[in-house]
């Protein structure tokens, strides 16, 4: 046996998604205003988002309906194929059994395109007319301009300015699908002039940019902002990962010992592991493991605590796992996996233990993303192996402990457009980044005094 697919009909796309805010131990802590200091309410989101993902974000009713018309547009590619990888666990030689769920079938190729088609939608619907984000890696951006693209709305999208001198295929990727692409920082913006008045040749943020976005989104009328992580409707969205997978892993008769997923911002995570971590609050035994990068450890060495969203703190302060808003993580090869906070949502269960974290290095990723390509085929993502070589540790344990196991995770993209990132593998360029803690020290000084 090479290869086993386990696929599900296309009338088993989850008709609903799973909100797991019901479901926690405690109640989330609230969302705080960049200016006053105090709880935000709807109306202070409005000017940022559409009142459906307002009320997504804010919801505890365990089951939320998917539209109609999103759920025909993610027919296109879901349900997303499961695959018991054979060939890899002999490769390995463990007597662990290794699945991975493939979110690279969406036409962006990654999972972005589950939460940017309703988050388009919801705008769609609220009459927005163009929609401003930002993007590290082109991922998101990416998949924003499709999502824009099927709704007929516009779309900005504020690029990380080295990523745009780097990544010039998913610049034209959004470009293809009709996005304006700007790289940050852009004297568009007040937030983007102030960067560039202190370092003309910044080589930009993440943080940077979704100050851009926002900025552009809160002064334009007809215009509104999207985030491709982090926020709880994301989080919702991305649960239909889960939700099939679970019906897959159902159809073949096994079930998890443990789940895996990469960690940047914690969509993907959330999308697989939610609705398992729903399982073990009804009494099933596994774990749900975050996998994120050694360089940029927000989950195993960031603090628990209220911070921005972005560098120029105009976006909402969450409580969540951070390294700080001002912290610039070193230039890995993982674009997606270079975020300096957390989904609060995933912050709150590792806080409350209910899933765990680990951190690898980038070279043992890569290491892994070539044994799995030459096993399985698929060339995976850079942030995707995170979560490889953490299924990877899994399973040679197992082997050491000559015991059964049962692995799961989320093969969250394809690394078609990262293969300079593979080139520089091969060529011995590509470094291990030790852990950045001087960095992270001071950068975890700034963050806002919140009385809560
Ligand atoms: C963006 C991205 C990630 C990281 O984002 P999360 O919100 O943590 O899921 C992981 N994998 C791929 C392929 C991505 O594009």
């Amino acid at each position: 046996m090479q290869r086993t697919k386990i696929i599900l009909p296309e009338d088993r796309i989850p008709k609903q998604w799973y909100n797991i805010i019901p479901d926690l131990n405690g109640p989330m802590a609230p969302v705080v205003h960049p200016g006053t200091l105090q709880p935000v309410t709807p109306d202070d989101l409005l000017p940022l988002f559409p009142m459906g993902l307002i009320e997504q974000e804010v919801s505890t009713q365990r089951w939320i309906d998917i539209p109609d018309e999103v759920r025909q547009i993610l027919a296109q590619w879901r349900p997303s194929p499961m695959f018991r990888a054979h060939r890899l666990e002999k490769a390995l030689g463990t007597p662990a059994k290794i699945y991975y769920k493939y979110e690279g079938v969406s036409p962006a190729g990654s999972h972005k395109p589950n939460t940017a088609v309703p988050q388009a939608y919801y705008n769609m619907l609220a009459g927005t007319k163009r929609i401003a984000s930002e993007t590290g890696a082109g991922q998101w951006g990416s998949s924003i301009a499709l999502a824009c693209q099927m709704f007929g709305l516009e779309c900005t999208v504020y690029m990380v300015k080295v990523s745009f001198q780097q990544k010039p295929y998913r610049k034209s990727m959004m470009q293809l699908w009709g996005a304006d692409v700007i790289p940050s920082p852009s004297n568009q913006t007040n937030a983007g002039r102030a960067v560039l008045e202190r370092d003309q040749d910044s080589n930009g943020s993440l943080g940077i940019a979704i100050s851009e976005a926002v900025e552009d989104a809160a002064t334009h009328e007809d215009t509104r902002y999207c985030l491709g992580s982090v926020l709880n409707h994301v989080c919702l969205h991305q649960t239909v990962i889960g939700l099939e997978a679970k019906q897959q892993m159902d159809m073949i008769g096994d079930y998890p010992d443990v789940v895996i997923a990469c960690h940047g911002g914690g969509s993907n995570f959330a999308g697989l592991g939610f609705p398992f971590v729903a399982d073990k609050a009804a009494g099933k035994d596994l774990r749900i493991l975050a996998a994120e990068p050694i360089s940029c450890p927000t989950l195993t060495k960031g603090v628990y605590d209220f911070d921005y969203g972005d560098q120029a703190k105009m976006a909402p302060i969450s409580k969540m796992y951070t390294l700080g808003h001002d912290f610039m993580p070193p230039g890995i090869h993982a674009g997606g996996l270079r975020y300096h906070g957390a989904a609060p949502l995933v912050s709150q269960l590792l806080d409350e233990g209910v899933i765990e974290a680990k951190a690898v290095g980038q070279v043992e990723c890569f290491e892994a993303a070539v044994q799995f390509a030459r096993a399985e085929g698929i060339i995976p993502a850079p942030e995707s192996s995170h979560a490889i070589r953490a299924a990877f540790d899994e399973a040679l344990q197992a082997k050491e402990e000559g015991k059964e196991k049962t692995i799961l995770f989320n093969l969250s993209g394809h690394g078609h457009v990262d293969m300079a990132s593979y080139d520089a593998f091969f060529s011995g360029k590509l470094e291990n980044y030790e852990y950045p803690s001087e960095a992270i020290e001071e950068s975890l000084e700034k963050l806002p005094k919140v009385d809560m």
